[in-house]
């Protein structure tokens, strides 16, 4: 192999500036160990410092050395095959790597780069380097780099690291399968807008559907905030929770975690807390929301017919054949709102046996009262459980919520809440319309009801006797107790002003049990003024005094 001469008198000139210390110091100054032979003899030329120490000579000694004795762990026959190889190949030098174990029995790796330089005498020039140091750190950080990976591919969710620019460094395969559809624009170096606009392209995200550019502004704001923590749905059904956070370098490193079946759960506690147990409809605010919903949805001329149906005479189904048949009766009467009803969606349980029934149309008031007259029949026919029959009826009162002169379905609600009670007054088994002076009376009601709690606690109350005559022997045969009110304004109010009252208001056991004690008191104070005959009477009117006195108060 022919040697550039100038490169071999450059070399020679370096060689005289090594023997004057000059290029000494320069190359001990690098980290390599420099040594140059005669090509010819084999004897060391140069070597530098670290060369000298790890021969273990003097630059006179090493002058002396063979570079056979130099590499103890090269064999002979290795050595010149590479010096051979040096100085016949058409490549100035050659790379080599030979391990080797050290003093401590350590191995070593050297990395060998050897020139030949041709010239009066053929020199070799070799590099020798310890790369154990670097080999080791690129192992490791190979290493690090494959249980990183390893760890990232490992995870339940969605891993993604994008850098200071936006662009894709890595992703694990987990992110690709959530993000199915996006996934073939996941390479390194797409920005995350690109890989976004790309999912929107194939309709990947079913919360950006119909607002496309909306949802990719608002997403990556989200992105570029410091710490961000929000939710996305897919077209896949899916739910994700996307957690991002900042890195050192600017980028962005982001987690996708799988929240589908929390907001499946999430959305069956919704759903119970909107339905009723025993019957499976709505219950009260279920029924408001889907009143809501429905008033938002009115079209023109439409309303909402609000049926408000309470059983007649349940209470006496537990008593008499137990609280199972009462379970009974109530789910038997939801069948049969819901499936007599236009909506079976539409059918609420209110209450202990109160249900409600929307009806949306725009159909006549009289088109509704007659589908309300056919729920009471179908709700009045008997029904046997556990080979008893039970029998009950239904009430019900209707108002209609037009969201066009109102908004507030509560003023609907109430409305048909009074007229149910009217048609409990009215003696059960009817259905009555909402009309204003229904309000009214209601109102008037209920602060008579008040007005009567108050007469209660003050004692306004009183027992006045009505003799019972016998009208074939014309004696006194008993006594009748009648309620009277001593209003301190009204003066003494009649028992049929107050008692529709009092028996909305649920006060009417107060007041019999106000009559009975006040009787009592009479009847002794009478017996003890010395008039025995009309005590006796009394007495004998009651023929269960001794037991339970009961006495019958005329309303
Ligand atoms: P009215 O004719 O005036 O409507 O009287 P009613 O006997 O039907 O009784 P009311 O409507 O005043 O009261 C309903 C009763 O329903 C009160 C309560 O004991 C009963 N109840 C409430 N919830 C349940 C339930 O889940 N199951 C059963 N079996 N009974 C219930
Ligand atoms: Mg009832």
């Amino acid at each position: 192999m022919e040697t550039d001469p100038n490169e071999a008198a450059h070399f020679r000139m370096m060689l005289e500036l090594g023997e004057r210390d000059v290029l000494h110091s320069t190359l001990d100054m690098l980290k390599v160990d420099v040594l140059a032979w005669d090509a010819a003899t084999g004897n060391v030329v140069f070597a530098n410092t670290s060369a000298r120490a790890k021969i273990g000579a003097t630059l006179r000694q090493v002058c002396r050395k063979n570079i056979y004795s130099v590499f103890p762990d090269l064999s002979p026959i290795r050595l010149k095959r590479f010096l051979v190889a040096v100085s016949h190949r058409a490549q100035p030098e050659l790379t080599f790597h030979i391990p080797h174990k050290n003093a401590l029995g350590e191995m070593r790796l050297n990395r060998y780069v050897v020139r030949y330089v041709d010239g009066i005498k053929p020199t070799f020039v070799a590099f020798v380097q310890n790369i154990t140091r670097y080999l080791e750190a690129r192992t490791a950080a190979s290493t690090a780099e494959a249980l990183l990976t390893t760890a990232i591919e490992s995870l339940p969710d969605g891993f993604v690291l994008y850098d200071a620019d936006d662009r894709l460094v890595i992703c694990n395969e987990r992110y690709r399968e959530i993000y199915k559809n996006s996934a073939d624009a996941m390479r390194k170096g797409v920005t995350f807008r690109e890989i976004l606009q790309y999912g929107l392209d194939r309709g990947e995200y079913s919360d950006a559907i119909g607002c496309e550019d909306a949802w990719l502004d608002e997403r990556i704001t989200a992105h570029n905030a410091a710490n961000s923590t929000v939710e996305q749905h897919l077209v896949s059904g899916q739910w994700l929770r996307i957690v991002e956070r900042g890195t050192a370098d600017g980028g962005r490193v982001g987690l996708r975690i799988d929240i589908t079946e929390l907001k499946q759960n999430q959305e069956m506690l919704e759903q119970h807390a909107r339905t009723d147990y025993l019957t499976g409809l709505m219950n009260r605010r279920g029924l408001n929301e889907r009143l809501d919903t429905l008033s938002d949805d009115m079209k023109p001329g439409e309303r909402i017919a609000i049926l408000h149906v309470d059983l007649d005479k349940f209470k006496s189904i537990n008593d008499s054949q137990g609280h199972d048949a009462g379970d009974f009766v109530l789910r038997h009467c939801a069948k049969v709102l819901r499936d007599t009803s236009p909506d079976q969606q539409l059918v609420a349980r209110v209450g202990g046996d109160e249900f409600i029934v929307l009806v949306k149309s725009h159909r006549s008031t009289q088109h509704t009262l007659g589908f309300a007259k056919r729920l009471v029949k179908m709700l009045s026919k008997p029904v046997v459980f556990r080979d008893r029959v039970c029998d009950f009826g239904a009430s019900i009162g209707i108002a209609f919520h037009d969201p066009i002169k109102s908004r507030k379905t509560e003023v609907a609600l109430t409305g048909a809440d009074i007229a149910l009670n009217a048609a409990k007054l009215a003696g059960r088994g009817v259905c009555r319309l909402f009309a204003d002076e229904m309000r009214r009376d209601a109102i008037r009601q209920i602060s008579m009801g008040q007005e009567i709690r108050s007469g209660l606690a003050v004692g306004e109350f009183e027992p006045f006797f009505q003799p019972q005559v016998d009208t074939v022997s014309g004696k006194i045969i008993g006594f009748e107790s009648l309620i009277r009110w001593r209003h301190p304004v009204k003066g003494l109010v009649p028992a049929g002003v107050f008692l529709t009252a009092a028996e909305g208001s649920g006060l009417m056991d107060e007041l019999d049990n106000v009559i009975m004690d006040r009787s009592y008191c009479q009847i002794w104070c009478l017996r003890d003024l010395g008039h025995a005959a009309i005590w006796s009477v009394v007495v004998a009117s009651i023929p269960s005094l001794n037991v339970t006195p009961v006495m019958t108060l005329a309303r």
